[in-house]
């Protein structure tokens, strides 16, 4: 479903990402962790070219983008196959929920606006927030704004869901409600990616999990594998810290 092929990405003479080769299947839910400023969020955005690449290919769903030189077509065909959840919830501060989630729909994937209303309202229940469709993100809480943020994502129907830290900006008694609706979604088989610092939830969650430390995979496996048995030195060290 995904490949990524020698992704490398630099900030002037600041190479972060040191090529980067991975696979995700379809349905699979891959964890990515990694101390902070390994470059686990460009690696993020530079799947969906919020960032884009110095070099590398990026598949995606059978479309292949070379990041060399691609035109603004392709870049747009490549962005119509995933969804973002973003760490600040990214959501329109003068749009209600529904609002949020209906824009998509019906300004990107021109979708009519009525059945826009529809498929918007169902996925706003579907992260438990049906009472919540006509509230602005400043009435709603954290935990709250994230779910509105998850539906959005869920409403472009795209082949892959890529969650950018989606706990992170959370007070800790709001993280759980957003984990559980993305526990959820997992199990509806929906390809995902999720960096996170949640190991727990990693560790439950997720079939796959990659640790990358200064732009490079420096282990990938099952959560048995790496969180019990991690090979590499760096991991170990890694893992230490929360336990
Ligand atoms: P992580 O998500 O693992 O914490 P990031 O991908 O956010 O790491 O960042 C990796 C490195 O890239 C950091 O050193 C960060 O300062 C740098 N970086 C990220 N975005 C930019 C940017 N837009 N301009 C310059 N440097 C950046």
């Amino acid at each position: 479903m995904i490949k990524l092929t020698q992704i490398k990405k630099s900030f002037g003479r600041h190479q972060v990402l040191k090529g980067i080769d991975l696979t995700v299947e379809k349905g699979q839910v891959v964890a990515i962790l990694g101390p902070s400023g390994s470059g686990k969020t460009t690696l993020l955005r530079c799947m969906n070219y919020l960032e884009r690449p110095s070099e590398g290919e990026i598949t995606i769903d059978e479309f292949t983008l070379n990041c060399r030189r691609p035109s603004k077509s392709d870049i747009h065909e490549l962005r119509k196959k995933s969804a973002m959840v973003f760490q600040q919830y990214n959501l329109f501060r003068h749009k209600t929920a529904l609002e949020n989630v209906m824009e998509g729909l019906v300004i990107v994937q021109k979708v009519p606006k009525e059945q826009a209303r529809v498929r918007s309202i169902e996925l706003l229940e579907k992260v438990g927030l049906g009472s919540k469709l006509d509230s602005y993100p400043s009435q709603l809480s954290g935990g709250q704004q994230q779910r509105v943020g998850i539906a959005r994502a869920l409403a472009l129907n795209p082949k892959v869901i890529l969650f950018d830290e989606p706990t992170s900006s959370l007070d800790p008694e709001l993280v759980g409600e957003v984990l559980s609706v993305i526990r959820k979604i997992a199990k509806e088989g929906i390809t995902m990616i999720i960096v996170t610092h949640e190991m727990g939830f990693a560790q439950e969650v997720a079939g796959h999990v990659i640790f990358i430390d200064d732009g490079v995979i420096v282990e990938r496996g099952t959560p048995n594998e790496l969180f019990g048995s991690p090979k590499e030195e760096r991991t170990k060290q890694f893992l230490k810290r929360f336990t």
